[in-house]
C-alpha cells in the first residue's frame, strides 16, 4: 500500500489499483521491453489523471467546509472522501462536477501548451486522431517531427488526452455510482427512476460496446452496472 499526501489530502493507493491499470494498459500481450514500457506510460497516464480527477473532488469539498479530505485509489478507480462534511444540493454538484471539470481542465491546459508551441490547427489535428480516429492532414512539420523524435512523449500523450476525454465523457453517463449517475440523484425523483435510467444506461453502453467498439472491457464493466442498479431498484421498491 503506498501512502503520500498532496496539497493536504492524505493518497491511498492499494496494489490492486496497479494490477488492473497494468491489465488495461496490455499487461498480458506485452512482451517486448518496447511494449512493457508503453505499458509503464499507460498506468502513469491513468495515475495521473485519476489522481487529478480525485483531487477535484477532494479540494472542492475541503474549500466547500468538507472537513477532513481523503483519497483512496482502488481496483474500480478513484474515490474522494470527506468526512465531517454537511453539503446542500448545490455544493454536491459542485463537488461531483469537479472531478470531470479538473480532467477535463487538465486535458484543456495540454493541449493550450501544445498549441502555444506547434499551432492550434495542428493540435486539433493530432486530438481528432487520437480521440475519433479521424486523418486530418498537418499544416506543419513541427508537432509531426516533435512526435516523431520523442515516441514515449507522444504515447503518454496519446493516453493522456483518450483518457481525460472519453473517461470524462463515460463517467458523466447518468448511471450510478459514476459521477453523472450521483448527479442524476441530485435531480431526479424518486430514488428508483435513477437507477432505471442507470440500468437503460448502462445496458446500452454494454450493447455498444460488444456491438461497436469491439470492447470487452466496456461491454463487461457496463453489463455489470446495469446488473448492480437493477438490483438497486428492486431493493428500493420495498423500502
Ligand atoms: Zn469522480
Amino acid at each position: 500500500m503506498i501512502r503520500f499526501s498532496i496539497f493536504g489530502i492524505p493518497v491511498e493507493i492499494q496494489p490492486f489499483f496497479w494490477v488492473v491499470a497494468a491489465l488495461m494498459g496490455g499487461a498480458l500481450t506485452a512482451d517486448t521491453r518496447e511494449a512493457m514500457f508503453a505499458m509503464t506510460l499507460f498506468i502513469l497516464a491513468a495515475f495521473i489523471s485519476i489522481l487529478i480527477h480525485e483531487l477535484g473532488h477532494a479540494l472542492t469539498g475541503r474549500k466547500l467546509g468538507g472537513g477532513h479530505a481523503k483519497i483512496l485509489l482502488t481496483p474500480f478507480g478513484g474515490l474522494a472522501f470527506n468526512q465531517g462534511g454537511r453539503f446542500d444540493r448545490r455544493q454536491r454538484f459542485l463537488m461531483i462536477a469537479a472531478g470531470p471539470g479538473a480532467g477535463f481542465l487538465f486535458l484543456i491546459v495540454i493541449l493550450a501548451m501544445l498549441s502555444f508551441a506547434y499551432g492550434v490547427s495542428d493540435v486539433l489535428a493530432f486530438s481528432a486522431r487520437v480521440l475519433f480516429g479521424l486523418r486530418l492532414p498537418f499544416h506543419s512539420i513541427g508537432l509531426v517531427s516533435f512526435l516523431q523524435e520523442k515516441p514515449y512523449m507522444h504515447l503518454l500523450l496519446d493516453h493522456l488526452l483518450w483518457i481525460n476525454f472519453w473517461w470524462g465523457v463515460v463517467n458523466l453517463l447518468p448511471v450510478k455510482p459514476l459521477d453523472g449517475g450521483q448527479i442524476a440523484e441530485l435531480f431526479v425523483r424518486p430514488q428508483r427512476r435513477v437507477f432505471l435510467i442507470g440500468m437503460i444506461a448502462a445496458a446500452f453502453m454494454a450493447v455498444l460496446g460488444l456491438l461497436w467498439l469491439g470492447s470487452t472491457y466496456t461491454a463487461v464493466l457496463f453489463g455489470f452496472l446495469a446488473w448492480r442498479n437493477y438490483r438497486d431498484m428492486q431493493e428500493v421498491r420495498w423500502q
